[in-house]
């Protein structure tokens, strides 16, 4: 399968791109980053195996070099004209850009319609483990009164609370009906119990040096308690997902959004 990526300088498309070239089913034909065109990819995959390959500065590389998947780790502001150039041109997208809002989905949802030549699959996570741990903490949510979620990000994260701590508890809330009532009558310190979240779960979210992203999902009930925690030590983590839904998506028409389907969860 021949694999373009967008953002390719960029630290998780860097990552994407010797992901690939260490996959013997893939084959990296193209890297795509405006910002770091002409830069000899081996400066950024660290890798033999790119052949002389330069950073490229547009989209157009994928027609000369027949992408058959692009991979789009950029921002939110350039992934969407990156995914019209696929949907036009019959190159797969798996997306991992964060930032799409509500509208930016319905307008890929119609790019990629069938009968489209071309599928896409949008996961805001791609860390199997991730999204294993908001399926686990779905499940055992209808059994617990009590339910918090603390996330822990590295020191240069700008938004909080995380996005998938914020999924993670919009589901748990989705399927359990009755939770206990906050006890808190006098917040001493204000934000000590962090920010309500759906289904009033409460979210606290560290943010500390050293950290990359991490997640914890604490349940209560009578005489016990379950804890769910997932960590991602580096961007390597995001890759199996990555390489996954790099293999399917040429089965899966139209627009799929999150991992979870390709992984029969
Ligand atoms: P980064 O800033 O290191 O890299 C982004 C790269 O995109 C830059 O090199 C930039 O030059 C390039 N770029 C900008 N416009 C472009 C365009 N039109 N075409 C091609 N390249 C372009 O950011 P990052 O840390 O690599 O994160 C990238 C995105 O991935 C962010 O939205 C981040 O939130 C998201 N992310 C998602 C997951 C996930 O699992 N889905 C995990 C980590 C990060």
């Amino acid at each position: 399968m021949r694999v373009a990526v967008f953002g390719a300088a960029g630290r998780m498309g860097a990552e994407v791109c010797k992901a690939v070239l260490a996959d013997p089913d893939l084959e990296l034909v193209a890297a795509v980053d405006p910002y770091h065109a002409g830069l000899d990819l081996r400066h950024v995959t660290r890798m033999d195996g790119t052949d002389g390959m330069h950073i490229e500065a547009s989209a157009d590389s994928l027609v000369r070099v027949g992408a058959e998947v692009a991979v789009d780790f950029t921002q939110a502001d350039a992934v969407m004209e990156n995914l019209a150039f696929c949907a036009g041109r019959g190159v797969h997208a798996v997306v991992g850009t964060t930032g799409l809002s509500a509208g930016d989905m319905d307008r890929i949802a119609g790019m990629f319609e069938p009968p489209a030549k071309a599928n896409c699959l949008v996961a805001a996570n791609f860390a199997i483990g991730a999204v294993l741990l908001m399926r686990f903490a779905e499940m055992a949510a209808p059994y617990f009164e009590s339910a918090e979620i603390i996330e822990l990000h590295h020191d240069a994260k700008l938004d909080a609370p995380s996005g998938t701590a914020l999924a993670t508890a919009g589901r748990m809330a989705a399927v359990s009906k009755e939770r206990s009532p906050d006890p808190t009558r006098s917040e001493i310190l204000e934000g000590a119990r962090g920010a309500r979240g759906p289904g009033g779960i409460h979210l606290h979210s560290v943010r500390m040096k050293g950290l990359v992203a991490h997640e914890e999902v604490l349940l209560g009930t009578t005489g016990q308690t379950l804890t769910l925690r997932h960590d991602s030590f580096d961007r390597t983590s995001f890759m199996p997902g990555v390489l996954l839904a790099v293999k399917a998506i040429a089965g899966r028409a139209g627009l799929t959004v999150g991992l979870e389907s390709v992984l029969g969860l």
